[in-house]
């Protein structure tokens, strides 16, 4: 199964619009992992992603609050809520049971993960990876999926590259 992506962004307004192409092709139920050092552009590729599902609010980052959830989002594929996790100070497994956040894993969502290195232990598997790698000017970004709606994620969104 051939479940692999790469793309050059050259600059910030690529990684938004890649985002915005996730959107397009973006099915519920999935869990995608985000890779990559500080600034490598994880946050902006959620900001992305939103704005291309139409919201219209701040898009925060969700580095203090653990999580930022965006529910009843339209998309081409139904309703579905986005959980945006950035585990950078996460260190309270017992935090991660008492907050409910293990709720937000479910058939009609979809939760993308900053440094889910963070909480390997207690995180469901990924669906999709996706790695950012900051080059001298601009980043590469990588997607690999894993399950079968991953797969149909990934094709959607070579679909929409080609
Ligand atoms: P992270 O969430 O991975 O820590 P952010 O998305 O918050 O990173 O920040 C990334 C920084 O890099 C922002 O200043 C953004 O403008 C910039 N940036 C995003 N994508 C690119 C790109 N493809 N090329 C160059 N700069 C980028
Ligand atoms: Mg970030």
């Amino acid at each position: 199964m051939d479940n692999n992506f790469t793309l050059d962004l050259a600059d910030e307004a690529a990684t938004l619009a890649f985002g915005s192409t996730l959107g397009k092709a973006i099915i519920p139920n999935l869990t995608i992992y985000l890779h990559g050092d500080l600034g490598a552009g994880k946050t902006t590729l959620v900001r992305g992603l939103l704005q291309g599902l139409g919201f219209s609010g701040k898009v925060k980052s969700p580095t203090y609050t653990l999580v930022e959830p965006y529910e009843n989002l339209t998309t081409e594929n139904g309703l579905l809520n986005l959980y945006h996790f950035d585990l950078y100070r996460f260190n309270d497994e017992e935090e991660w049971e008492s907050a409910g956040f293990r709720d937000y894993f479910n058939a009609e969502s979809v939760c993308l993960i900053e440094w889910p290195e963070k909480a390997e232990h207690i995180l469901p598997m990924p669906d999709i990876d996706i790695y950012f790698k900051i080059k001298p000017t601009g980043r590469d970004v990588h997607i690999d999926g894993h399950s079968l709606n991953a797969h149909a994620c990934v094709k959607n969104i070579k679909e929409l590259y080609s």
